[in-house]
């Protein structure tokens, strides 16, 4: 690993301006950033590494003006073990308590967690060795190489990796909305794929905020992931579902480029009761727009059993 400096940020607006000025990069938790330097992976080497985590007020959990309130520094490990959140908010509860292990949820903030980048292993290659599209390459190497966990919804600017978040697809099917030092963004639009981020935020835009509107009376959410170890493994897919009370939201990830909303299978369940046969339908309504790449074909099974019993869990 090259060295950097490192900043004990106290305040937004000191981060922000040590953004501003390039060659920084801000670290939260550090569980994806800090692997990113030690391998060497990313275009652009920070000199300098800006710690979030010392600014005061981005760490909390609160109830207020009828939403869930979370600083971008909470950990998912205080998350998944608040009572609130597991109570009204469970598929976000649920997220937090499935991703990585429990050493990184005691790390991990909500705000890497949505800004993580992809886990390609060609982009994860030590030493830069694979120098692709989403490093300003002209190659996508697992387009003809294994993509076995890649996308199933085709390419976004032409990379087929997939978005790696447990928490994304629970906090879109909440209707969370992320608040940034600049702006509020839908959590559906705040997603993006770029060189190299994932997000789209501007280069000093910094996540403050996550908001999740109460759910309307009788709703359910619930959130389900399919990974090959119980801990330590991201996604292969993963599923978060609201219904009762309003229109159903959908969403799975790690199936496309960004988490991806499935319209179709939230048409096919709208106001109809949560039973077998219509989870099912809306299953096979998910993945109606799949074409997966031959290695990942495995995937649309997957995320069209992760649908029907995810709605299956909220009854
Ligand atoms: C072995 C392993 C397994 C994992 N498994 C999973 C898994 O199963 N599911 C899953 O979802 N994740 C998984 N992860 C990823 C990691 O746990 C999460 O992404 C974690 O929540 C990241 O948070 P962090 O605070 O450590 O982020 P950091 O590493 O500190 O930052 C990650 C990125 O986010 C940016 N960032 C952080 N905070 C902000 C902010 N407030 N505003 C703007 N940008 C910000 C940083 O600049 C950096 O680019 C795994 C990681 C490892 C190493
Ligand atoms: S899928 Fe994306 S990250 Fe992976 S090699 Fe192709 S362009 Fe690079």
């Amino acid at each position: 690993m090259k060295p950097f400096n490192h900043t004990n940020a106290k305040s937004l607006a000191e981060v922000q301006t040590a953004l501003a000025g390039g060659k920084t990069a801000l670290i939260a938790g550090g569980t994806d950033l800090i692997g990113t330097l030690k391998d060497n992976i990313l275009p652009g080497y920070p000199s300098t590494l800006i710690n979030i985590k010392t600014v005061p007020g981005l760490d909390y959990i609160k109830e207020e003006g009828g939403m869930l309130k979370i600083g971008a520094a909470t950990r998912l490990a205080d998350i998944a073990a608040n009572r609130a959140v597991k109570e009204k908010y469970t598929a976000l509860a649920q997220a937090a308590s499935r991703a990585a292990t429990p050493h990184i949820r005691d790390m991990g903030t909500l705000g890497g967690n949505i800004a993580q980048l992809h886990r390609c292993w060609y982009f994860r290659k030590p030493e830069n060795r694979f120098n692709c599209i989403r490093k300003g390459g002209t190659t996508c190497f697992a387009m003809t190489g294994d993509n076995r966990y890649h996308s199933i919804f085709g390419a976004v600017n032409r990379c087929i990796a997939v978005h790696p978040s447990d928490a994304a697809p629970a906090l879109i099917a909440l209707n969370a909305k992320v608040v940034t030092n600049k702006r509020t963004i839908e959590a559906e639009n705040f997603f993006d794929v770029k060189i190299p981020g994932n997000t789209v935020l501007a280069a000093d835009e910094i996540i403050k905020e996550i908001q999740i509107p109460a759910p309307p009376a009788g709703a359910k959410s619930a959130f389900l992931k399919f990974a090959i170890r119980k801990s330590i493994d991201f996604p292969i897919v993963n599923c978060a579902v609201m219904v009762g009370g309003g229109a159903p939201r959908i969403c799975l990830n790690a199936v496309a480029p960004k988490p991806y909303r499935a319209l179709k299978a939230e048409a096919a369940i709208a106001g109809k009761p949560i039973n077998e046969a219509n989870a099912e339908a809306a299953g096979e309504a998910a993945v109606a727009d799949a074409r997966p790449l031959q290695a990942a074909k495995f995937k649309v099974q997957i995320a069209k059993t992760l649908v029907k019993r995810a709605l299956l869990a909220t009854v």
